[in-house]
């Protein structure tokens, strides 16, 4: 029996155990489909405050993880996926970890992000030392993990790791890591290593950066985003770096974890429904409109938005044109947190509009599902997207996207055709106040006036292919080429 390959996905998020965004839901996700696939995968995440310590099991070891100061001191424990038998590693250390936020608090980010995340680096490896655990391929998600890959080609020369495939996976170019130079003393490495084919960029510590240029492959959430990282517009600055890495960058779309988003089997709904039976869709309707407080009535089109308020999503623009949205005989539900300036305008449209707008500012797993399930229509007008899930959640619950075409966005909604019916959900673009009310207007409009085409659009979405066995399997094929790379031979098990 050749032996599995063995992938250490290092990750600063993990649905079910801490998760603010599409970052969670791919690290909490993956790993359990790559070990079906034959994949011997494993995740280190932090030991953060919100999770059950006490359900996690305690490791016998205590870990020693050099840091730029000295030596830090930590302790892991170990759990596993939920629903699978994918080991999950904790990296315990109460100073770094153990506050009231997972970047940062009310006070804005945490100060020592640099050191806590080095520490979610090294520890990891020190962790993998101590397990007996040599990965083939290491596995780096985002800023937060995108010093992993430099660590392997500096602090762990002459070591097992050394050997080690890198991915860095980018879930959001909008997020690098950047600091004061002063930073890098926290990492331990030295300055030879700050300068512009390393880790400074513009005069600042960039993580994000030194990631993409040491890593033996770079991967992004969607294909378009791939190419669109690439240019000046979506770049944010690393657009050159990353066209520097040429045909080693690679997008691999996300799927979805059918163990938690499926409208037949999910628990947070007040009726569940498949392809083949949609009643329960209607049930899930009423029950939202009633959380929403809401009239409920079965022959208005519901609206829905989920999502962190940041300056990222296009909620100003969709919140430009609520007045005229609400004018019409619609109902929209909104769910997120974020810059108070965009709460406060979605709680000021709702106030105005009380029988047609429910705002829910806050975060809420269970909530969250309800609307994906109760809505018709979901809104995404994202300036841009690197993946994206909501889309792919909602056309998994027969909840019409409506996007403006960009990154992932653009890869997995099928615009609708009023003269075919064909289409899985309503795109445009450019992102404008206009662009966005006509297209919110077009699925009014065919949501009253072409009632079949929105049910077969409903099912056609419900039966496309978003699951992650497909992601997978692209990963595996990218990891072993990887291997190929960093060993100059391939992976024989
Ligand atoms: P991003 O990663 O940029 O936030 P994605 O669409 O990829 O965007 O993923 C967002 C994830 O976070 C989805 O699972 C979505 O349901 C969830 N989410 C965002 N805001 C909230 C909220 N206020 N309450 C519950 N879930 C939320």
């Amino acid at each position: 029996m050749p032996r599995p390959l063995r992938v250490l996905h290092i990750a600063s998020e993990c649905a079910p155990f801490a998760k603010t965004g599409g970052l969670g839901d791919v690290v909490g996700a993956l790993p359990k489909y790559q070990r079906d696939g034959g994949v011997d995968a494993r995740v280190v995440l932090p030991l953060y405050r919100g999770i059950d310590w006490a359900a996690q099991a305690r490791l016998p070891f205590t870990l020693t993880v050099p840091m730029g100061g000295g030596a830090a001191f930590g302790a892991a424990r170990e759990g596993r996926l939920p629903g699978s038998d994918a080991p999950v590693y904790f990296l315990e250390h109460h100073h770094y970890f153990d506050r009231g936020g997972i970047y940062g608090d009310a006070r804005g980010d945490f100060g020592d992000n640099v050191a806590r995340f080095t520490f979610l680096c090294r520890g990891a490896f020190a962790l993998a030392r101590a397990l007996g655990f040599e990965p083939d391929v290491v596995h780096a998600h985002d800023w937060q993990a995108a010093l992993a890959p430099v660590f392997v080609d500096t602090t762990e020369w002459g070591t097992a790791l050394h050997g080690a495939a890198t991915i860095l996976t980018i879930h959001n170019m909008g997020y690098q890591g950047q600091f004061h130079a002063d930073a890098l003393a926290s990492t331990g490495l030295g300055w030879e290593h700050y300068n512009d084919r390393e880790l400074e960029h513009y005069g600042a510590l960039n993580l994000l950066k030194g990631g993409v240029l040491r890593a033996t492959r770079v991967t992004t959430v969607s294909p378009t985003y791939a190419r669109e990282i690439q240019t000046r517009e979506h770049g944010a600055g690393l657009d050159g770096v990353v066209r520097s890495r040429g045909r080693d960058v690679v997008g691999i779309l996300n799927g979805i974890d059918a163990a938690v988003w499926d409208p037949a089997t999910d628990r947070h709904l007040a009726a569940r429904y498949s392809i083949d039976d949609l009643t329960g869709k209607q049930a899930c309707k009423r029950a939202l409109q009633r959380a929403a407080r809401l009239p409920e009535r079965d022959d208005v089109p519901v609206f829905a938005v989920i999502t962190r308020l940041t300056d990222q999503k296009g909620i100003d623009v969709l919140a430009s044109v609520l007045p005229a949205l609400l004018d019409w005989e619609v109902q929209l539900v909104a769910l997120g947190t974020g810059d108070p300036a965009l709460e406060r305008a979605l709680a000021t449209a709702a106030h105005h509009r009380p029988d047609r707008m429910a705002a829910f500012l806050r975060f809420d797993d269970g909530l969250a599902h309800q609307i994906e399930a109760g809505a018709d229509f979901f809104v995404m007008p994202s300036r841009y997207e690197p993946c994206g899930m909501n889309q792919l959640y909602s056309l998994r619950y027969g909840t019409l996207p409506i996007v403006h075409a960009t990154g992932g966005l653009a890869d997995t909604v099928w615009p609708y055709d009023a003269t075919t019916g064909r289409g899985t959900g309503f795109s445009f673009r450019p992102l404008g106040p206009r662009a966005l009310l006509d297209t919110l207007g077009h699925a009014t409009w065919a949501y009253y006036n072409r009632r079949e085409h929105v049910e077969a659009m409903r099912r056609r979405a419900m039966a496309q292919p978003f699951g992650w066995e497909r992601a997978a399997a692209e990963y595996r094929d990218l990891y072993l080429d990887a291997y190929a790379a960093r060993r100059g031979h391939g992976f024989d098990g």
